[in-house]
């Protein structure tokens, strides 16, 4: 199994370690094939070596985009060497087999990491040539050696000394897995630049400065029953200079003082409908959203909302944008119902009156009016995130919402959303910014239909949210706050009848998942922005 190396095809983007190869070559009586640059390089060197254009009698064509795809050259490496007439095909049309090809690719990874670089200039960068020889090459491994790194040159040539100028069926077998494992590789990188900007914190705008020392300035406002628990002591401190909407602005117009647990879940609320223009609502438990809706008035966005999950939305937390009117006090108020806050742009009177006559809950009930209104266009909060670990304060940016994620995103999959779909998709990504990670979040016409929170696997967020949404999750569509790192989260989503996903994309295994959504018929849209909240 030991093949001689008699001729050589050397095609190289990194000439490193290029010149002391050929010449141990060239030594060892090798005859020496180049493309164009390869071969000045050598000649540079002192050393021979022929022209692929002079032996095909075909030019360089195309700025360089066809160089050695001929079939003098390519006949020459796959022609099998125990097959007669793989020989005597070689044989008439006067072609030399190559025992060894040397090829590195165009440096694609590199140059679409180069800041400002154009697409053209990406394009360009993707080796036509240089894979095909390499695969050529490692397809015929039983006959042929293939080098597509400079690294490995020394190994090769001591392999050579100890082989009688020769390799090893196993040296050429594990050169050709190295060389598909390449190739492989340089598509999924190009694959990954068309699929558009990831997750890649270089390119996700890193926030410019941070002062050396926080000073904080917030001002005590209250000091609250206790913190999360009854044994931590607590309090509120205001933000100076804050405008609102916030928690720090609002007014408690009903009801008892606000315990922690309800200033966060409050918060929570307040970010969620926030991303909304027209009526929505939202009900929180334990920080997370069990019911959000939209819905043509503020009453119908709020039954809808409640309607989500019923059984978790007893004692919750309300979150509306919009002035809160009789027919919404009504529905809150229906027998069988217990809301523990609500917090809205005000509570018209009779409403107000309502809330606080009507209901069985009518005194624990706490009722926080914004006194401004809200909206995405409202003024967001100001300052940066602030959050303590033990022995220091993280940092970072507040998590904002994209205006629009359909446009800023892009569909990936062959099917486009449909434009019902594409209304839910839009929702349940606002939704979706306010669960806890893991998040899934499944929504039907507008309406929160099923909610995955705070699990460590996403397989099981998703499975959470299927479970709740029950029938409902037939024909809803899906938002997962980050990317599947595997398609068993889709495929579980097909199964329960998901017919749409958006995700910010940016998993190795994007492809892959993708490629599951085509096969189930959902369309996907990549955001290409994240929305973990731990
Ligand atoms: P050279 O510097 O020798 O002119 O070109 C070497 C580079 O061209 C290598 O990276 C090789 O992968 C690539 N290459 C070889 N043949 C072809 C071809 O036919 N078309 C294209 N686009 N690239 C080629």
């Amino acid at each position: 199994t030991i093949v001689p190396i008699r001729r050589a095809l050397l095609s190289v983007s990194d000439k490193g370690g290029l010149v002391d190869l050929a010449r141990a070559l060239a030594d060892r009586g090798v005859s020496l094939l180049a493309s164009g640059g390869t071969r000045s390089a050598l000649l540079d060197a002192g050393l021979p070596a022929e022209e692929v254009s002079d032996y095909t009698g075909s030019p360089e064509i195309l700025g360089g985009r066809v160089k050695t795809l001929h079939p003098r050259v390519h006949a020459g490496i796959l022609a099998r060497r125990d097959v007669p007439e793989d020989l005597e095909v070689l044989e008439a049309q006067g072609i030399t087999p190559i025992d060894l090809v040397v090829v590195n690719l165009y440096p694609f990874e590199q140059t679409v990491a180069r800041p400002g670089v154009t697409p053209a200039e990406a394009i360009e960068k993707i080796d036509v040539g240089g894979p095909t020889l390499i695969r050529a090459a490692a397809k015929n491994h039983a006959h042929l050696t293939v080098l597509t790194d400079p690294g490995q040159y020394p190994e090769f040539l001591r392999h050579l000394d100890r082989h009688d100028g020769g390799t090893s069926l196993e040296f050429r077998r594990g050169k050709a897995l190295e060389a598909f494992r390449k190739t492989g590789d340089y598509d999924r990188a190009i694959a990954s630049y068309l699929l558009g900007p990831g997750l890649d914190p270089e390119s996700a705008g890193q926030a410019s400065e941070f002062p050396a020392e926080l000073t904080l300035g917030f001002e005590l406002r209250t000091t609250l029953r206790y913190g999360e628990n009854p044994h931590q002591r607590a309090a509120f401190y205001d933000e100076p200079g804050s405008v609102g909407p916030d928690l720090g602005t609002a007014t408690i117009r009903h009801g008892k003082e606000l315990s922690y647990n309800n200033i966060l879940d409050l918060d929570s609320a307040l970010r969620l409908i926030r991303n909304f223009g027209g009526p929505a609502a939202c009900v929180l438990k334990h920080n997370n959203p069990c019911g959000a809706a939209i819905g043509a008035t503020l009453a119908e966005a709020f039954e809808r909302a409640y309607d989500g999950d019923p059984v978790s939305a007893f004692g919750g937390i309300v979150g509306l944008n919009r002035p809160v009117d009789l027919a919404t006090a009504e529905r809150m108020t229906t027998p069988g119902r217990f809301i523990e806050c609500v917090i809205a742009p005000g509570f018209e009177a009779d409403a107000f009156e309502a809330l606080t006559t009507r209901p069985t809950w009518k005194n624990s009930v706490r009722l926080i009016d914004l006194g401004t209104p809200i909206g995405p266009e409202t003024s967001r909060a100001s300052g940066l995130d602030l959050r303590r670990v033990e022995g220091g304060l993280l940092v970072q940016d507040w998590d904002a919402m994209q205006a629009d994620p359909l446009v800023e995103g892009r569909v990936v999959t062959t099917r486009p959303p449909n434009e019902r779909e594409a209304a839910d998709l839009a929702f349940s990504w606002k939704v979706c910014q306010s669960v806890k990670s893991n998040a899934i979040v499944l929504a039907a016409e507008g309406q929160l239909v099923g909610v995955g929170a705070g699990q460590m696997s996403r397989l099981d967020s998703v499975e959470l949210a299927t479970r709740k949404a029950g029938p409902r999750a037939a024909g809803a569509v899906l938002a997962s706050d980050a990317f599947f790192p595997f398609r068993d989260g889709p495929d579980a989503a097909a199964a329960a009848g998901i017919t749409a996903i958006i995700q910010p994309g940016g998993s190795r295994r994007d492809e892959e998942v993708i490629a599951a959504c085509d096969a189930h018929g959902i369309a996907m849209i990549f955001t290409g922005r994240r929305h973990f909240r731990h």
